[in-house]
C-alpha cells in the first residue's frame, strides 16, 4: 500500500483503527503470554522475561511461585536458592537482585502488595514503564500500552508514528485508539510481531494486514511466505490471508514464538 506522505491525522487514525480490527480478527487468541494468577506473580514473571522467551519463563515460574508466594518471601529469600531456581532464564544474578529488592520495597512501602498506579509501580526495583503497563493492563484491568521491541517495530512499519522513544510511541499510539482497547491492542500487536511480522523476515505474502501496511514488501510477498508464519494458529493465519494453509510446514505450527 502506498501511504501518501501527506496522510492526514484523520486518515492515519482511520487506517490505525482498520489495522486494529484486522488484528482482532487475526489473533482471537491474543493474551498475556506470561502465566500468572496475581499482580505479584506477573511482576516477577515480567522481570524474568528480560532477554528470555516467555515460554522459558513459564517453565520456571510454577515452582518459583509455590516457593515464594508473597513479597515477604522474596524480601527474605536465600540468594543462592533463588538464583538456582531462576537460572534458566539467564542474567540470573541481576534478576535475583531485582526480585529481592522488589520484595523488600513492597514490604517496606506497600504493605507487601503490588500497587495499582503507574506512578507507584515505576518507583519499584526492576519495574520500568513497560513492565508497569503490563501489570496495570493484565492484573488491574487498567488500560495500558506495552511498547516492547515487537510493538515498536510494527507501529513503525505501519507508519503510525515516527517516534523512536518508547514513551512518545506509547502516547502517540494511545491517541489513535480508544483507551479501553489499549491492553488487548498491545497483546495483538505483539502476537502479530511474534507470529507474522518478524524482525528479519516478515511474512508479507501471508499477512492479513498487507493492504493496510506501507511496509508491505519488507519480507517476501509470494504465497510461500506462509512458511515464515509461526505458532499453533499459523495455518489459520495463512488461510485468513488467502494463502493455501498447506504451505505452512508442520515445524512452523509447533515452533516456539520468540
Ligand atoms: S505486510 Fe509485511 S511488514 Fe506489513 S505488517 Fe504484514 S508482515 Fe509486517
Amino acid at each position: 500500500m502506498t501511504i501518501s506522505s501527506t496522510e492526514t491525522d484523520l486518515g492515519r487514525t482511520r487506517r490505525a483503527r482498520r489495522i486494529g480490527r484486522a488484528l482482532t480478527e487475526a489473533h482471537p487468541d491474543a493474551h498475556c503470554e506470561l502465566d500468572h494468577s496475581n499482580a505479584l506473580e506477573l511482576a516477577v514473571a515480567t522481570i524474568l522475561s528480560a532477554q528470555c522467551t516467555d515460554k522459558k519463563v513459564n517453565e520456571v515460574t510454577p515452582k518459583l511461585f509455590v516457593r515464594y508466594p508473597t513479597a515477604a518471601d522474596y524480601a527474605g529469600a536465600d540468594r543462592a536458592e533463588l538464583e538456582e531456581l531462576i537460572r534458566p532464564t539467564g542474567f540470573y544474578r541481576n534478576k535475583t537482585d531485582s526480585l529481592i529488592k522488589l520484595g523488600q520495597a513492597l514490604v517496606e512501602r506497600y504493605d507487601g502488595r503490588v500497587p495499582g498506579r503507574l506512578a507507584d509501580l515505576v518507583t519499584l526495583p526492576g519495574i520500568g514503564r513497560k513492565t508497569a503497563n503490563v501489570i496495570l493492563g493484565n492484573a488491574f484491568d487498567v488500560p495500558g500500552i506495552t511498547v516492547d521491541t515487537h510493538f515498536q517495530r510494527l507501529v513503525q512499519r505501519w507508519k503510525l508514528t515516527a517516534q523512536t522513544d518508547p514513551v512518545k510511541i506509547e502516547h502517540e499510539i494511545g491517541a489513535l485508539f480508544p483507551k479501553r482497547e489499549w491492553t488487548m491492542l498491545s497483546h495483538r500487536i505483539i502476537f502479530h510481531g511474534r507470529r507474522v511480522c518478524h524482525a528479519r523476515k516478515p511474512a508479507c505474502g501471508a499477512c492479513t494486514l498487507a493492504k493496510l501496511c506501507p511496509s508491505y514488501g519488507t519480507g517476501p510477498t509470494e504465497p510461500a511466505a506462509a512458511k515464515l508464519l509461526k505458532g499453533p494458529r499459523a495455518r489459520d493465519l495463512a488461510a485468513a490471508a488467502g494463502v493455501d494453509p498447506e504451505l505452512v510446514p508442520r515445524q512452523a505450527v509447533a515452533a516456539e514464538v520468540p
